[in-house]
């Protein structure tokens, strides 16, 4: 049998680093096994459901490159993909449980059903009263169209319902400790835990691999499974994920959000490498780890049970090493963009001779304004008067002559050649090291420490490198 996986989002925010984990996992595991993903929006929580929801959800998703194989834009043999498109078939599944007497009306208010007076799904104390109801009593009510909702008749033949998850494995619940639920609403809306077991049977899924926050679901949506004949799926429960305080992630967190980590300028398989790891581990403890790695490597016994904490500093580090592995031209692609043109207007001719120089220095694409100011200052009068002060020395001065002699009769404006024209100069000036080195990344660049100067001075451009070294030359 083929894996099916399933992403199930409700439109009720925008994806965070703690939700989009359960649908890399889902995309990587279904990959990992030759397998097909299926993206299902529940959105059948109406006053939850926010603007934009799903666009937003579609987007965080396509820009992560976890696309799906059915979905609310891909048709396929199980649609619609839309849980508000899909309550005929939960229709047709409660009439079923009622026929076989597997769910029945209660019409109890309140009091009599000691829960909220909406009658919607309330997990404790259910008194029961209308489980036992009289048949011609309940078809009278039932044709007097007296508001109801329908609950599920928790089967008592086991004193015990046991789930096996492969994260958390066996966990058995009391069946004491489970009402007969609501599965239908009074206005005729099935519950969670209904549409998502019919959803999950008519989809074909296989595994079903979510937040730990839906364990305690779990015995409800399997009595589900049997109750409607189907076989169980494989479940696996992932880790909480919380924040980097330590406090649980909320669907609000905008700092964790996927469009922010975008706007952050971190690329997206760096974004899905970090969630990956948030519970589980490459088998050889790799950390680095491209998409087609992870979708080889991906598999359900190396997910821990812990809780998982977000690390800034860890997530900065995997996009890193992420960019580190960008070819000069994609990194180039990439970095444009995000380069803030009110503060540096004017980038040289080359900017990919200037990311070169300053990539090293990159764990987002929009760090590059933490760093272009090396290159290009924002108070260019400043750094005249600076490059002024260094060759006030005589001894420097004669060192900047030599080096703007050599540099300018360079042809080829690349770094191995003008390292070796800084040198030669530095020969015929008499200096070397430190005391070559320096002044002339002072002038450049305002500081002694930095790029090697071939970097700076390709990055530069030869027209601005050798005005900068003119400037400084006292007369
Ligand atoms: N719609 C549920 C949620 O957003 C997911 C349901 C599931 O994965 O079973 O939490």
């Amino acid at each position: 049998m083929s894996v099916r996986t399933r992403f199930a989002p409700s439109p009720t925010g925008r994806l965070h680093l703690g939700n989009v984990r359960a649908a890399a996992f889902n995309w990587l595991f279904s990959k990992s096994s030759g397998g097909v993903f299926i993206l299902r929006i529940e959105d059948t929580d109406i006053e939850r459901n926010v603007d934009e929801g799903e666009g937003s959800i579609l987007e965080d998703l396509r820009w992560l490159g976890l696309d799906w194989d059915e979905g609310p834009d891909v048709d396929g043999p199980h649609g619609p993909y839309r849980q508000s498109g899909r309550s005929e078939l939960y229709a047709s599944k409660v009439d079923r449980l009622m026929e076989s007497g597997g769910a029945y009306p209660c019409f109890c208010t309140e009091e009599e059903g000691q829960e909220d007076p909406r009658l919607e799904e309330v997990t404790h104390q259910y008194s029961g009263a209308c489980r036992g109801l009289d048949p011609d009593e309940r078809n009278a009510r039932l044709s007097a169209e007296e508001p109801h909702v329908i609950r599920f008749l928790v089967p008592q033949n086991h004193p015990e319902v046991t789930i096996q998850d492969e994260v958390f494995g066996s966990i058995s619940f009391p069946i004491n400790d489970i009402d007969d639920f609501v599965i239908c609403r009074t206005d005729g809306r099935v519950t969670y835990n209904f549409g998502v077991v019919v959803d999950d049977i008519d989809m074909e899924i296989t595994h079903v691999i979510r937040g730990v926050g839906h364990l305690s679901n779990t015995p409800k949506q399997v009595l589900l499974f049997d109750a409607l004949g189907a076989i169980r799926p494989v479940f696996a429960h992932l880790p909480t994920v919380l924040g980097p305080d330590g406090r649980k992630l909320s669907k609000r967190e905008g700092a964790t959000s996927i469009q922010e980590m975008k706007a952050q300028g971190y690329p997206a398989d760096a974004v899905l490498n970090y969630v990956s790891l948030l519970g589980w581990s490459h088998p050889e403890e790799k950390e680095i780890l491209s998409k087609e790695e992870l979708a080889a490597s991906m598999s359900l016994d190396r997910v821990g049970r812990s809780d998982c904490q977000l690390d800034p500093d860890k997530f900065r580090w995997v996009s890193q090493q992420h960019l580190a592995q960008h070819s000069l031209q994609e990194l180039v692609g990439h970095v444009r963009p995000f380069i803030d043109r009110d503060r540096f207007p004017d980038t040289g001719d080359n900017l990919s001779a200037v990311i070169d120089t300053l990539r090293t220095r990159l764990s987002t694409y929009n760090d590059i304004n933490d760093h272009l100011g090396l290159l290009f200052p924002e108070d260019k009068v400043r750094a005249e008067l600076l490059r002024k002060e260094v060759g006030v020395d005589p001894e420097v001065n004669r060192t900047l002559i030599a080096v703007r002699e050599k540099l300018q009769t360079l042809e080829r404006w690349e770094e191995k050649e003008i390292g070796t024209a800084i040198r030669e100069a530095g020969t015929s000036a008499g200096v070397k090291g430190a005391e070559l080195f320096h002044p002339v990344r002072r002038v450049l660049i305002g500081s002694e420490k930095g790029p090697d100067l071939g970097k700076i001075l390709v990055g530069l451009g030869m027209g601005e490198g050798i005005t900068r070294i003119d400037q400084a030359i006292g007369e």
